[in-house]
């Protein structure tokens, strides 16, 4: 009898393919070599025959499009912004901007005199256009970091006076206050959970008041007896107002009229406000202060000029894609914010008929969405969802590539909101896979 274990093509000729050798430069030898072990141990399993072409493609099909650990998810979550999912996806423009931006690129440098220019000058630029209330900018690794700048460059060792309606923890154990006071700062709290009022932030301003603080409870909704101050009411009051507002939209929108947005902010008084560039704005992680004209921009100066500022300094990468995201297209997000509820039912009544007639238990029914990932808390987006049986959902995380869906009422919804359309046949594929 043969020895099953010569008939397996050997790695150093399946390595010698020019396919598999031109992956070898894409991806790295290491990824490549498991990837042929894979297909090898599929012959010695009998899943593959055992000869070289088979392998070869059997190897391929192993590879993983990038040398990452990460893999792509479809999130039919129906949460718009799912920050264990890397929150906005980028647009085409900003994903074109990241391939320019990972070479070597003039992030620093002025091309007509050959010195170094304004790190990251062509964005603020684009920031400022955005935000015509705003007289300066500039951009920080993310949200929590532009507010550990606020407090380190702007109140080291004073108080900031903040609600304690206010004091919010984002997530992951992430906490405002805790976050502030690990920066340097005494907080005073003022007012009660449900009200705060002017007087009670007019009678903690003192002498060692640094600034005002004003916190969007992204992440929660607090009805009943309520009382909470507005920034107009706050300004006229001796120090500086900032305001985080968290979710990054720049301007008002039309279907979330209770999201704050920084150029109103900023109209109302705010001096400076802080916000991510990965929620409402869409784009990829980042911290963003703008500051209003006068105190406002020289706020932003100081924190530019803080030692710590290098430390949280945003990427090539970063400037890059947030850039694109002010001036290209409308991100995916804000495609998925306003998408149309009867298009969204259309793509699952014919994605649960398209199962259905492959035997699939799949029907399409309304539901409910999301924004996420802290903005407009309390807000529901009317949605549609492909129901599957419970067991799905587990499969589906598990296949390739994964879904995420949620489980309600012992089914699990493929929400297809915060899915773009084009994923659709990826998705029926996937639930496919699931079913044999
Ligand atoms: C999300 C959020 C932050 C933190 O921003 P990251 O970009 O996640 O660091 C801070 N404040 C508020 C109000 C937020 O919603």
């Amino acid at each position: 009898m043969v020895d099953p274990r010569r008939l397996i093509p050997r790695t150093d000729a399946v390595l010698a393919e020019p396919r598999i050798a031109a992956a070898v430069e894409r991806l790295g030898r290491d990824i490549v070599k498991s990837a042929v072990a894979a297909a090898q141990e599929r012959v010695r399993c009998g899943e593959v025959p055992p000869d070289h072409d088979a392998v070869v493609e059997a190897a391929l099909d192993a590879l993983p499009a990038a040398a990452t650990g990460l893999r792509p998810v479809l999130n039919a979550t129906g949460v718009l912004l799912h920050t264990n999912l890397g929150r906005a996806p980028l647009s085409p423009a900003a994903r074109a901007a990241l391939d320019v931006a990972a070479g070597t690129c003039d992030v620093e440098l002025d091309l007509h005199t050959g010195a170094r220019g304004p790190r990251g000058a062509t964005l603020l630029a684009a920031l400022l256009d955005a935000v015509p209330t705003a007289a300066a900018a500039h951009v920080v690794n993310n949200g929590a970091a532009a507010l550990a700048m606020v407090a380190a460059a702007l109140a080291p060792g004073r108080e900031v006076i903040i609600s304690r309606g206010e004091l919010v923890e984002i997530g992951d154990g992430f906490r405002i206050p805790e976050l502030l006071t690990a920066a340097g700062v005494r907080l005073r709290e003022v007012g009660t959970t449900n009200r705060t009022s002017r007087a009670d932030y007019a009678g903690a301003v003192g002498e060692d008041t640094a600034l005002i603080l004003k916190v969007h409870p992204s992440n929660f909704v607090v009805s009943g007896f309520t009382q909470s101050v507005g920034i107009g009411e706050l300004t006229g009051l001796g120090v500086p107002v900032v305001a985080d507002i968290g979710s990054g939209l720049l301007a008002p929108h039309p279907l979330l009229p209770d999201e704050p947005d920084a150029a109103t902010v900023l109209a109302q008084g705010a001096d400076l406000v802080t916000a991510s560039g990965d929620k409402l704005l869409g784009g990829p992680q980042a911290g963003l202060l703008l500051g209003a004209p006068g105190v406002g921009a020289e706020l932003v100066q100081r924190v530019r000029r803080h030692p710590l500022a290098r430390a949280v300094r945003a990427d090539k990468l970063t400037l890059a894609a947030l850039e694109a995201t002010l001036r290209g297209p409308l991100p995916p997000v804000r495609a998925a914010l306003a998408a149309d509820p009867r298009e969204i039912r259309a793509r699952a009544e014919r994605l649960a008929a398209a199962l259905a007639a492959a035997g699939v238990d799949a029907t399409a029914i309304d539901s409910t969405a999301a924004v996420g990932g802290g903005g407009a808390p309390g807000v529901t987006l009317p949605s549609a969802a492909v129901a599957l049986p419970e067991h799905y959902a587990a499969a589906l995380r598990a296949g390739d590539p994964p879904v995420l869906g949620r489980v309600e009422h012992g089914r699990c919804l493929l929400d297809l909101r915060a899915l773009p359309a084009d994923a659709d046949a990826a998705l029926t594929t996937a639930v496919l896979a699931c079913s044999g």
